[in-house]
């Protein structure tokens, strides 16, 4: 029989599977303590368990799912890291070093279906959805191995994390359990293209998770020319959607929008952008496209139009803010994560 990861389960579940084989379920917290709160790599270091069930561990689980294969330092020390995982398949998850605060950038799949045509992710083939381990080992990597407090997380790696709802949705739940990792949700942000349908249950959720959308266009031609999930997820549609999780759960939503010279960087962007930030209550984050090498037509609009774009945005009242570029040189920002191998 093949053997199961163990982070793929919540505290209830793993009680459960143990019960089923007569293992008293208080052992499942131990487990939880040894995985969580002292980042063990090997059943037999969980010293309070018997010999026995240490076994019995080791013969039904797998207990680390990603393995480090390289790591990119940044100057400005954002730190790029490359994982391989249990089929070949490579991810990467980047550590963002800002003054006050650090963030942890993860991903939710290996490619990406979705195409958008400033991302490098979404210029690979989709392999597959990331495993509930798979995420939390990225977490747990950096916290233990590399001993880094993250301060937030947010879900902006390779993937369309709405797109592997399932699983990213449990990892959040072992995030947030006290046993587990205990991540406070607004640490915790989610990011997506715009999918309606999943942005619709999310709202049901309740979850104190932050909600961010790559909205990119107000526009919906221009949008649908940069992000083909827009033809089938119009503005419109997703408009509504919006309307309806800010409604439900009162969460100021983020718009990420990435500046692009020429395509979406106009003052009446800008307008048709403020328009539809105010009508949502939403935040604006700007964000300087990063060359990427998929696409060799897109640059970053310039500073001074990134500054006009900006103040154009807080003179019709959205809280705006704009993204430092990090990691550069090492091709570490968000969407130029391809989880290639490379020799470089
Ligand atoms: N699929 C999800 C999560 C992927 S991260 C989503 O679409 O939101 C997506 C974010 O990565 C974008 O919103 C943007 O913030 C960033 N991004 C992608 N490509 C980029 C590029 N070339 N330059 C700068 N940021 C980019």
């Amino acid at each position: 029989m093949e053997k199961l990861f163990i982070k793929n389960f919540s505290l209830l579940e793993l009680e459960k599977y143990l019960i089923n084989f007569n293992i008293p379920k208080f052992h499942a917290s131990q487990i939880f303590f040894w995985i969580y709160k002292k980042g063990v790599t090997n059943f037999f270091d969980m010293t309070n368990l018997s010999k026995e069930t240490r076994e019995f561990l080791d013969e039904k689980f797998v207990l680390n799912s990603i393995e480090k294969e390289e790591a990119k330092k940044a100057n400005d020390k954002t730190i790029k890291y490359l994982f391989k995982l249990f089929d070949g398949n490579f991810i990467e998850s980047v550590v963002i070093n800002q003054k006050h605060r650090k963030t942890l950038c993860i991903s939710s799949q290996v490619g990406c279906k979705y195409g958008c045509k400033f991302c490098a992710s979404g210029m690979m083939k989709f392999k597959r959805n990331l495993e509930v381990s798979e995420i939390i080992d990225q977490i747990l990597y950096v916290k233990f191995e590399e001993k880094i407090e993250i301060d937030n997380y947010v879900f902006m790696g390779m993937g369309e994390p709405f797109d592997n709802y399932e699983n990213v949705i449990s990892a959040i739940k072992i995030m947030n359990d006290k046993k587990a990792l205990g991540i406070a949700s607004r640490r915790i942000t989610v990011s997506t293209n715009g999918l309606v349908k999943q942005i619709e249950e999310f709202k049901n959720l309740d979850m104190q998770v932050n909600l961010a959308v790559s909205l990119h266009s107000a526009d919906q031609t221009i949008r649908k020319s940069l992000m083909p999930v827009a033809e089938k997820y119009t503005l419109t549609k997703l408009s509504r959607a919006l309307k309806n999780y800010f409604e439900k759960t009162n969460r100021i939503i983020t718009l990420e929008y990435i500046m692009i010279k020429g395509i979406n960087d106009s003052r009446n962007d800008a307008l048709s952008l403020a328009e539809f930030a105010a009508f949502h209550k939403a935040k604006v984050n700007l964000i300087p496209y990063s060359k990427t090498s998929s696409n060799k037509y897109f640059s970053a609009s310039t500073d001074e139009n990134i500054n006009r774009f900006f103040n154009i945005l807080v003179s019709k009242g959205i809280s705006t803010t704009v993204r430092n570029s990090k990691g550069k040189e090492i091709e570490a920002a968000c969407g130029q994560l391809a989880g290639m191998k490379t020799n470089n």
